[in-house]
């Protein structure tokens, strides 16, 4: 599994981790460290949350990683925990 962010990060159900798509369309799940798997098993990553939600896919690499990690605390966590992590600023 590949936890997205520290131990305090994760809040009820909500624990972001980074979801691999398999070429046969399938994600991978919260056990799998998409980032332990040789180049080329995944066409996309996807930030994604234990209590289901899912955002945009990205290039299934680092950088894809580091999105799917911003994407998961900027587009799902501060809705779900406002007083929490909050960004700064908005886009
Ligand atoms: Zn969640």
């Amino acid at each position: 599994m590949l936890f997205i962010g520290g131990s305090d990060e994760g809040i009820g159900n909500h624990v972001g981790f980074v979801a691999g798509r398999y070429r046969d369309g399938a994600l991978s799940d919260t056990r799998t460290d998409v980032t332990r798997c040789s180049p080329g098993t995944f066409t996309a990553f996807l930030p994604s949350c234990r209590c289901g939600w899912r955002g945009a896919p990205h290039e299934p690499d680092e950088a894809g990683v580091r999105r799917c990690r911003r994407e998961w605390t900027r587009e799902h966590l501060r809705h779900v925990v406002p007083t929490r992590h909050a960004p700064s600023h908005q886009r």
